[in-house]
């Protein structure tokens, strides 16, 4: 029996991820993602013939990891349908879902589909993918080979590779972009900083670089609280040696002051510099530091930046182009498409991977 990838969201733009596996008469989701903010439209799971009894429901859903674009539309997905996620994952579901374990690495069958699980390197129990159909079907979920906490597992070989494209050609190398940063924050001027973060990811690899760096910097509460979680944690989810070195880390109190410490760096949730003790700061007329986003820009931080109020300069947690060719080229992939960008750059990603390269949203095996 034929095997059909549909992509319902996710191609051709930074959009909710949604990929639908169609495999001997049953139905696989990668992914329920929602909206990168509130105000988006995100409509992808309407039509999908969900009304509980159709023939056309979904047989299962299997999430990534627990980023909104990734895990925020299960709250619209009828509860009757089973889910499958890591127990780190499983933390981010609406409350009372009920969900069955993936494992961090390793294999499990679904629906009669044989599926390997391995650690994706972008987010706390955050994966890949690897279906065993029509010669494998890889996806990648979001994912780094850069991150200073996450691992990233190689994958088995797979004739298609459905791989996070979020930065599009873009490929810089993380150690340019640290030392962007780092002129940055010890210019001539004696100058405090704030980072907007997320608490489970870039806090605390920015932290590890900071110290590294031995650039006085601080973590508010939220972030700590993560910090702690992590040394709880198994430790074969985060890269060798990292929980020691997070277990030796030496903060500043978050409660000292800029007086005393003038180039204190202050990590801070929320990214998006609302709410949170980065929210507060933003608004605090008497906080004089500069503000450095370095992820994923919202309106918010897009009209800072705009009103000279703040900078960006990138933190890779996503691939680099040359992350992808080196990725598509281990899984000796025949196809690849590449998902949660534009495709402006059509002649561009024709050239980085010439006949392999895929713009299709439905696709027969
Ligand atoms: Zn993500």
């Amino acid at each position: 029996m034929s095997i059909k990838v549909e992509i319902i969201s996710g191609l051709g733009e930074k959009a909710p991820a949604a990929i639908l596996i169609h495999a001997h008469g049953r139905r696989l989701l990668l992914d329920a993602g929602g909206p990168m903010q509130p105000d988006e439209p995100c409509d992808w799971y309407l039509g999908l013939g969900l009304a509980q009894g159709q023939d056309q429901s979904i047989d299962a859903i299997l999430i990534s990891h627990d980023h909104v674009d990734h895990i925020g539309s299960v709250r619209w997905l009828p509860d009757y349908i089973p889910l499958y996620c890591t127990a780190q994952v499983a933390r981010s579901l609406p409350s009372g879902r009920l969900w069955h374990p993936l494992p961090t690495r390793g294999e499990i069958e679904i629906e009669g589909v044989r599926i390997t699980c391995g650690q994706a390197g972008h987010s706390l129990g955050g994966l890949w993918l690897h279906l065993d159909l029509a010669g494998g079907i890889f996806y990648s979920g979001d994912f780094s080979t850069e991150s200073l906490l996450y691992p990233f597992d190689q994958p088995p070989p797979a004739d298609l590779a459905l791989l996070d494209a979020s930065y599009g050609t873009y490929d810089t190398d993380q150690t340019e972009c640290r030392q962007a940063l780092l002129e940055r924050l010890t210019g001539p001027t004696l100058i405090p900083t704030l980072l907007p973060v997320p608490p489970s990811g870039r806090a605390l690899e920015l932290a590890l670089w900071c110290q590294a760096q031995q650039i006085e910097w601080a973590l508010d509460p939220v972030c700590e609280g993560f910090m702690q979680a992590l040394l709880q944690l198994s430790p074969d989810l985060l890269l060798p040696g990292v929980q020691t070195q997070l277990s030796q880390l030496t903060p500043i109190p978050w409660h000292a002051r800029e007086s005393d410490h003038p180039r204190l760096i202050r990590l801070a949730a929320n990214a998006n510099g609302i709410g949170g003790e980065s929210g507060r700061l933003i608004e605090d007329e008497s906080y004089t530091g500069q503000v450095i986003y370095t992820g994923y820009t919202p309106a918010k931080a897009r009209a800072d930046i705009a009103a000279g109020r703040a900078k960006w300069l990138r933190w890779n947690v996503h691939p680099r182009l040359s992350d992808l060719q080196n990725l598509a080229d281990d899984l000796s992939a025949s196809q690849v498409i590449p998902l949660f960008c534009s495709m402006q750059q059509t002649e561009r990603w024709k050239k980085a991977f010439g006949e392999r390269f895929i713009y299709e949203s439905a696709l027969h095996l």
